[in-house]
């Protein structure tokens, strides 16, 4: 079956005699045991919930997954997968990573004895010579965020293997519409399902899907004794928008194509990153291992100021930190999503505070070029009063 049919064939409700069409909202903590001296499939709602049975068993089958299980934000899910190791281990990350991995990585991870090393995992030498003994995880994203670079995931899945460590990614800027990591050999696929498995920005989940069955057994002994599991309703809310899946990052994709050759094209862009642009230097690679560049796009324009210009003078996109909604949003990594990153570590990684990034979204793109059109005059202008946009709140730094 192709992947929009498989998005819509399964059993929402296994074993329920009146057969909904909609997976029930299990919202119950507790589960009645027949027995005293057994239990039934379902005890409790941290070890395990129907509503979250149905979601993870479809994520698996989307990853080509043996088991997948669901948390309650990408966070908790990557927080599960550094349990794995234990004090005195170290993980070999990619470095340019979502800030909030950064974050975990070198100011939470640190307090447990695990070690953290960077090194840029889209260059294979480079990379192959921050291995030590003790790296036991490979974590990375491609294309990677905020600058859309490109991994070899299979060469990487190689290294990790040959050092005797495990390949994780970081799969949120793909969905497994786009890329399947476990085909190309990585150990455990990751998603902020926040991003575009729920797709509306209204839940924050994350998901952790494995094809070992024992990884498998000591990925699910983190989620029910850690506590960190996806809750029914929210279960449920993500096994709706990944319904929607393939129609939202078609249209989300064809539009972003459309920005993107816009923005290479436009003179007060310096640089666009966009690995559906042929230009891109991971392009040929990309198209190897995934089947779409997706909705996600940088550029620089040389001034930060005008950045900060461009960004509150959109009418369209939201100020957001996020990516992957059905609306299109715009931020500036430097100093929102990607602001937990030290300057000097954001400088080293050419991170610049006048990258802008944005999430393309299923509006018309005939607008979104328009809106980004006149933002560019408007930034241009040096007008110094802001134009009358929308009102909003302040924005909301990741720390
Ligand atoms: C957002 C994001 C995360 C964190 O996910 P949350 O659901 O916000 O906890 C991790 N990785 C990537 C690539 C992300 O974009």
């Amino acid at each position: 079956m192709k992947f929009a049919t498989r998005l819509l064939n399964f059993d929402a409700c296994p074993g329920d005699p009146y057969r909904p069409v909609a997976t029930p909202i299990y919202q119950t903590a507790t589960f009645e045991q027949e027995r005293a001296d057994g239990f039934g499939p379902y005890d409790y709602s941290r070890s395990g919930n129907p509503t979250r049975s149905v979601v993870e068993e479809q994520l698996a089958r989307l990853e080509n997954a043996s088991r997948a299980f669901c948390f309650a934000s990408g966070l908790a899910a990557i927080t599960a997968v550094t349990r794995l190791l234990a004090s005195g281990e170290e993980i070999l990350a990619g470095d340019d990573l979502y800030g909030g991995s950064y974050r975990l990585f070198s100011r939470i991870l640190s307090r447990t004895g695990i070690g953290v090393r960077y090194a840029d995992a889209c260059n294979l030498t480079a990379f192959r010579d921050a291995f030590t003994p003790a790296t036991k995880l490979v974590y990375i994203e491609s294309p990677t965020n905020p600058l859309l670079r490109i991994a070899d995931i299979p060469a990487l899945a190689e290294l990790a293997h040959r050092h005797g460590a495990l390949l994780c990614v970081d799969n949120s800027a793909m969905s497994p519409y786009l890329q399947n990591p476990l085909d190309l050999d990585a150990d455990i696929v990751l998603h902020s399902a926040t991003k575009y498995l729920c797709g509306h920005s209204d839940v924050t989940a994350g998901v952790v899907a494995v094809s070992d069955p024992e990884l498998a057994e000591q990925i699910y002994f983190l989620q029910n004794g850690e506590g960190s599991a996806l809750g029914p309703f929210d279960s449920y809310l993500l096994l709706r928008g990944l319904k929607t899946l393939k129609l939202r990052l078609d249209c989300q994709q064809r539009n972003a194509q459309y920005v993107a050759e816009f923005l290479a094209s436009h003179p007060l862009v310096q640089k666009v990153h966009y690995p559906g642009l042929a230009s891109h230097p991971g392009h040929a690679l990309h198209a190897t291992q995934a089947r779409g560049a997706g909705a996600v796009i940088s550029f620089e324009t040389g001034s930060y100021e005008f950045s900060r210009r461009f960004v509150e003078a959109v009418k369209l996109f939201h100020i957001t930190v996020s990516f992957g909604s059905v609306n299109s949003s715009i931020s500036l990594p430097g100093c929102m999503s990607h602001a937990s990153i030290p300057a000097e570590v954001r400088a080293a990684r050419s991170l610049a505070l006048d990258l802008v990034r944005l999430s393309i979204g299923i509006e018309d793109e005939s607008d979104l070029v328009a809106d980004l059109a006149s933002a560019f005059e408007y930034a241009s202008s040096g007008t110094a009063a802001a134009p009358a946009v929308r009102t909003r709140g302040p924005v909301v730094d990741l720390d």
